[in-house]
């Protein structure tokens, strides 16, 4: 949720570009991987960055979500450019009565033809937390980031206690930025109905999940950088799993004793330790 006053249109293509730039410099956006969106729920008025406008068929109705807007990046766009020409890779959606289609503000210099393929998924999370705890403001990311996508890919890291009892014992900052640990989904068919549904259930009760054998999704009510942050710090435990791995598990990590008490002096509430 964000309290008035509301940063304006420009400010939050900024973090968006800032975001994604962050996640080119962690290499978790390779080429055109990843994606971008965020829900705007108070008016904002997109000609001005936007002028062209269409009217598309959403993935999924969002009656709930009507009238307000969403910046989501292009398909086939480098969230690393964003940066440097907002207008060229991101669009502007606002949802219309109804919630079944929506107009699409875009700009001249725009550099793709359809939104991002998993826009699905991002509608469907967003509009499954707008609805539950009537935030004003959501975002989400997808990223690749490569040691969660590597661990994803050996059977006992896809058991979401398991991957959290060995991505969290890295750093004591870990269990304090994700006291909800990290969730996951099988591999799903990227852009599919069954990711969709996989994704905002687990949502439900993380806030960043790994898409397993394929990448992560995040999302935070505060700011496209709290995201981006989520994936960060769970990146980082990865690779400090990865690297335990590579030189045959001769470290210790965190004891659960030693992050129970973390947990304890800071007022941390967490059930994975
Ligand atoms: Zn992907």
């Amino acid at each position: 949720m964000i309290n008035a006053p509301y940063p304006e249109l420009d400010e939050l293509i900024t973090l968006i570009g800032e975001a994604g730039q962050r996640l080119s410099e962690i290499e978790a956006s390779e080429g055109a991987a990843g994606n971008i969106s965020v829900f705007i729920g108070w008016p904002i008025d997109p000609r001005r960055r936007f002028p062209l406008v269409e009217s598309i068929m959403l993935p999924l109705p969002a009656p709930e979500l009507a009238g307000f807007a969403f910046l989501i990046s292009g398909s086939g766009r480098r969230l690393r450019e964003i940066i440097q020409d907002p207008a060229a890779n991101l669009g502007c959606l606002v949802i219309e009565e109804g919630g079944q289609s929506g107009r699409l503000y875009t700009s001249p210099q725009r550099l793709f033809i359809n939104l991002t393929s998993e826009f699905n998924s991002h509608l469907a999370v967003h509009r499954d937390q707008v609805v539950a705890s009537g935030t004003n403001f959501h975002a989400v990311i997808h990223a690749q980031p490569p040691h969660l996508t590597y661990l994803s890919h050996l059977p006992r890291y896809q058991d979401p206690i398991y991957l959290n009892r060995h991505i969290l014992i890295w750093q004591p900052e870990l269990i304090i930025q994700l006291p909800e640990g990290v969730g996951t989904v099988p591999f799903l068919v990227p852009g599919s109905p069954q990711l969709m549904d996989a994704t905002v259930a687990a949502l439900r009760k993380h806030r960043i999940v790994v898409w397993s054998k394929h990448g992560v999704v995040a999302r935070s009510d505060v700011s496209v950088k709290r995201a981006c942050d989520r994936i960060e710090y769970a990146e980082a435990g990865a690779r400090y799993e990865y690297m335990n791995l590579a030189t045959g598990e001769q470290a210790e990590g965190l004891s659960p004793e030693e992050i129970r008490s973390i947990c304890r002096d800071l007022g941390v509430q967490q059930s994975i330790f």
